[in-house]
């Protein structure tokens, strides 16, 4: 009894939380609308959006306030490339086989955690060996069960047998559990199948591995996986359902297929050449570069002793993707922000502001890149990736001025998620 009357004060509580207004001071606010820093501004959130924005004044007396006069204010910042409800990469290529789906679960709730104190409002869950663990840890993001970032999921990897997206490295005569095999696809046919089938499940987008990866030990990270027409297969059952595909793909050839076969985004694209970039360009495709991690792998993987296979390909890609990412900067293609967060721990996904920089971004765009131009990708620029009137108040304050020091946003002092001070 007694947990059925706090149920109902949570509730109550929830219910005056949404319909309040709040004002919230910013001393600076970052517009990547517009890729100005403006001075001092008033927020004022109503139901969990804003409303509207003054410059900084008298506020109604009696009025909440949130004094964030002493920072500066961001939208929430979006990672377009997290595996929130998984393990996390070792030096045991069997790790997702030592933890039960129970124990993922519970990882997943703290990296959810992480991830939004990060001040990383939204992300893209690119996928989890446990069919659909992403997909319920968003519902229970969306409950508010769990506290975490509004989170797109793709209920499984969409991937050729033995590929970038099944636990390989095994003994050949080990079973792998169904619930890691969800998304294994041998024909168009197939992938028809299954693709309908992770939407039926809660599927928000889909993920093809489309080449080898760096962590599944005997795949080639260059080599073509799934086939175009398996792709096209994707595309064709997504778009029927008002969604989306992204295409994991390190090789050119994988690249470039996966482009042609209509994905709206390539993850990793570490080894694009000038036609794929070109190819990108001309299609409006996003491509989705996590350029800091190569570092992380190399430095903890020798620690660690993974597997060479992991290191080769790690050294393989790492260099090579962030001149592809210069040119890609240069050439004035769409660059989302993603990370592949779970390779590295959850929670230091700002790390690679530094990198986009150091890599032909100016700040300003790297900020954009995880705002307005990945809630694009994601399909939610209305509601997030701005602060401008109607987006969801999802915001965060730093010390300093990210626009001339990006690395501030490494150490994000306080964050709002629709409207609540979460942080
Ligand atoms: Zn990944």
């Amino acid at each position: 009894m007694r947990s059925v009357i706090a149920a109902a004060m949570v509730l109550a509580m929830a219910g005056t939380a949404q319909a309040e207004t709040v004002f919230v001071r910013a001393g600076h606010l970052v517009d990547p609308e517009r890729g100005t820093v403006e001075g001092a501004r008033v927020l004022r959130v109503e139901d969990g959006r804003v409303a509207a924005i003054m410059p900084d004044g008298a506020l109604p007396a009696g009025a909440k306030v949130i004094d964030w006069s002493r920072y500066t204010v961001l939208p929430g910042l979006i990672d377009m490339h997290v595996h929130l409800a998984d393990t996390g990469e070792t030096n045991n290529p069997a790790e997702p086989l030592l933890h039960s789906a129970m124990e993922v679960a519970y990882m997943g709730a703290a990296n959810a955690r992480t991830t939004l104190f990060a001040g990383f409002t939204s992300v893209h869950d690119v996928g989890c060996y446990r069919a659909f663990g992403d997909v319920e840890l968003r519902n229970a993001i969306n409950r508010g069960d769990v506290i975490g970032p509004r989170m797109a999921a793709v209920g499984a990897y969409i991937t050729a047998p033995g590929g970038g997206g099944e636990v390989t490295g095994l003994a050949a005569d080990v079973h792998v559990p169904d619930d890691m095999r969800a998304g294994v696809v041998n024909s168009p046919d197939e992938v028809t199948q299954k693709v309908n089938y992770l939407f039926q499940h809660g599927a928000d987008s889909i993920k093809l591995i489309a080449t080898g990866a760096v962590f599944a030990i005997g795949t080639v990270a260059g080599q073509q996986e799934l086939t175009e027409d398996e792709m096209r297969a994707a595309v064709a059952v997504a778009q029927a359902r008002g969604s989306w595909v992204t295409a994991h793909a390190h090789g050119a050839a994988g690249i470039k297929a996966a482009i042609r076969a209509g994905v709206r985004g390539i993850e990793h694209a570490s080894l694009i050449d000038d036609e794929g970039i070109a190819l990108a360009k001309a299609r409006g495709v996003f491509l989705d570069m996590d350029v800091y991690n190569g570092d992380w792998t190399d430095e903890v993987g020798r620690r660690d002793h993974y597997p060479e296979d992991y290191m080769r390909k790690n050294t393989e890609t790492t260099l090579a993707q962030r001149q592809a990412f210069q040119k890609a900067v240069r050439a004035g293609v769409k660059l989302s922000f993603g990370t592949d967060a779970g390779v590295y721990p959850h929670g230091l996904n700002a790390r690679q502001f530094k990198y986009m920089v150091q890599w032909g971004m100016t700040p300003m765009q790297a900020i954009q890149a995880a705002t307005t131009t990945s809630a694009a990708m994601l399909g939610w620029s209305r509601d997030v990736g701005a602060l401008s009137p109607g987006h969801y108040a999802d915001m965060i304050a730093v010390d300093g001025d990210p626009t001339q020091d990006v690395t501030v946003l490494e150490h994000v002092v306080h964050v709002i998620k629709g409207g609540e001070l979460v942080k």
